[in-house]
């Protein structure tokens, strides 16, 4: 914090001591919360000077797909926005959707120093595709490996076009294949170690693909299908079986996007999930949006038994839950009430109560009870296996798993040469006590414009339209850009004794400044601080 020109001259026992200001930017909170590590802020201030393309560049460096996370990420970076705590955060995922694709229609001319070693990567979702991007980026040969037909895991299989439409995927997944990227389809590997007489490492990325079953009666009636399985069908272009009133069990993405597809196809949904909403794994805003569309959802409550006619699915037998203590999740326990059972009838039960990780594919690697031990590095017990993304961590979220992806690729690049892994550093971010809140003013947050309601609840049409250039503009006007420089000049318009040189990087002329402070404190966004003079 700014000091006062009595702390510049003297401390509590009286001695001489001096202050300067120094200018050094700071780490704002947006991008200490991005997994993938994107500079947020800095991709702002390029394109709020009409700097589109070179925002695109900073936003790649750390991210392969910004077109797809600026659609489905759920910008953990807006949650630490300072300007949450003032009016509302920066629409930072509506800003990145626009930038990724304004990328998509330009040629990504890579100038790549190969190099001879050979990488395998076993599943083409966010965590391998970002695990390829960075290593191909390095020169390194890369192959994926990939069980199903098409290419992108989740992105694929699990998140449905009115969220992320295929092509746009398709585009992207198409830059990756430009950079040399190999990729091959329909090859399920065993074990990470068949690969390792042809490669150098292998990093595994296989997901969490295994749908838990519910262990109650009538499981297996006709009717009843898993959340995962109905989605894939779907985003595969087959044809699904649904009826006219369907129970989706469950409270994660794969119930909220099974339910909200449910009912594009025509039926009335229900949501039943044992615990209440403040335990939903499901992104937030999804849920809202699905309830906004008309999906019901009953809080604490379970079913016990499927009831069927005739093989086929008629009623629920359901109970209510009360919450207890927290389990090993952190999330508080649901306990039946003893007496409360009731039916519902359905014709179709999805069941979405989550996926696990498959984990023979990894005999005689360490592995914890929900993935593989890894280090943070993504490091696993066999020197030559790397792992990230829901294999290693369970079901997460695409972002975390380019996260992984990117370590992999520093880790996997250090084996190779020989080298110690950097050393993470922990900084501290810029809180909203450092900024100066009287150089700003309270303004709504923007955001652009969905789809008509009909069309959107009667369609797979993606929902959210893509911000007009104005108010992208505007949008990206209220960042705080804390603690860096956006050059706003107050520092050398406020300076009483002319020491502020305003070059590049706004140096001090020390032989004028008196270390008032003045700059300091009329920094808006506490980039300068005064330093004691040693
Ligand atoms: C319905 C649904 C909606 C979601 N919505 C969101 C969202 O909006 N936002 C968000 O951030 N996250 C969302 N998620 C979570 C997100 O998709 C995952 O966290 C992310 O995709 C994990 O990436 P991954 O690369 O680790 O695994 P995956 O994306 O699961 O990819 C793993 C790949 O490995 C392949 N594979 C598996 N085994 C083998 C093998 N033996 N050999 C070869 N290939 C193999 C698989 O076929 C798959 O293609 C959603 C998940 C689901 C299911």
């Amino acid at each position: 914090m700014p000091i006062s020109l009595s702390d510049t001259l003297h401390n509590k026992t009286g001695t001489w001591r001096t202050f300067r200001p120094i200018h050094k930017n700071k780490l704002p909170p947006c991008n200490k919360k991005c997994p993938t590590g994107e500079n947020i802020q800095k991709y702002i201030y390029l394109l709020l000077n009409k700097k589109y393309e070179e925002a695109y560049r900073e936003i790649k460096k750390d991210n392969p797909i910004p077109s797809i996370t600026g659609r489905v990420c759920p910008h953990p970076c807006e949650s630490k926005c300072n300007r949450g705590e003032f009016d509302e955060p920066i629409a930072i995922h509506h800003i990145e959707r626009f930038l990724g694709d304004y990328g998509l229609e330009l040629k990504d001319n890579w100038e790549i120093e190969e190099k001879k070693e050979k990488i395998a990567i076993i599943g083409s979702g966010p965590a391998g595709l970002a695990c390829a991007y960075h290593l191909r980026k390095k020169g390194y040969k890369i192959k994926i490996f990939e069980a199903e037909n098409e290419i992108g895991g989740m992105l694929r299989i699990g998140i449905p076009d009115y969220r992320l439409p295929k092509d746009i995927l398709d585009k992207e997944i198409k830059k990756l294949q430009e950079m040399g990227i190999e990729i091959e389809t329909g090859v399920r590997i065993n074990h990470p170690l068949d690969l390792a007489g042809n490669y150098d490492a292998i990093f595994v990325g296989t997901g969490a693909h295994i749908s838990r079953k519910m262990g109650i009666p009538g499981e297996e009636l006709d009717g009843v299908i898993s959340g995962l399985e109905f989605l894939k069908k779907l985003n595969l272009g087959e044809k699904v079986k649904i009826g006219k009133k369907v129970a989706v069990i469950g409270g994660g993405n794969t119930a909220i996007d099974a339910a909200r597809c449910a009912l594009r196809l025509g039926a009335e949904v229900k949501i039943l999930y044992r615990r209440s909403r403040n335990e939903m794994p499901a992104i937030e805003s999804e849920v809202e949006e699905a309830e906004k569309e008309g999906i019901k959802i009953e809080f604490l409550t379970t079913p016990v038994k499927i009831i069927g006619k005739n093989q086929k699915v008629s009623t629920l037998e359901c109970i209510r839950m009360e919450l207890g203590e927290p389990d090993e999740s952190g999330r508080r326990r649901p306990i039946p009430i003893k007496g409360s059972e009731f039916t519902l009838d359905f014709d179709t039960v999805i069941l979405a109560i989550g996926e696990k990780v498959d984990l023979k594919l990894f005999e005689n690697i360490e592995t914890t009870s929900w993935g593989v031990k890894t280090d943070q590095y993504t490091r696993t017990t066999h020197e030559k296996v790397f792992a990230g993304g829901d294999c290693v961590t369970g079901p997460s979220t695409v972002v975390e798993a380019l996260g992984a992806g990117k370590r992999a690729s520093i880790a996997i690049d250090c084996f190779l040469k020989g080298e110690p892994l950097p050393v993470i550093k922990d900084k501290k971010p810029v809180t909203i006590e450092n900024i100066n809140l009287d150089y700003f003013e309270r303004k709504k947050r923007k955001e652009p414009e969905k789809i008509e309601f009909n069309r959107r609840v009667n369609s797979f049409d993606e929902i959210w339209l893509r911000f007009d250039e104005k108010d992208l503009l505007e949008e990206a006007e209220r960042c705080f850009s804390c603690g860096v420089c956006n050059r706003c000049d107050n520092c050398w318009v406020f300076c009483p004794d002319l020491s502020i040189i305003r070059n590049e990087e706004y140096s001090v002329n020390y032989d004028y400044c008196k270390g008032c402070g003045i700059c300091a404190r009329e920094c808006p966004r506490y980039v300068i601080t005064m330093e004691e003079e040693r």
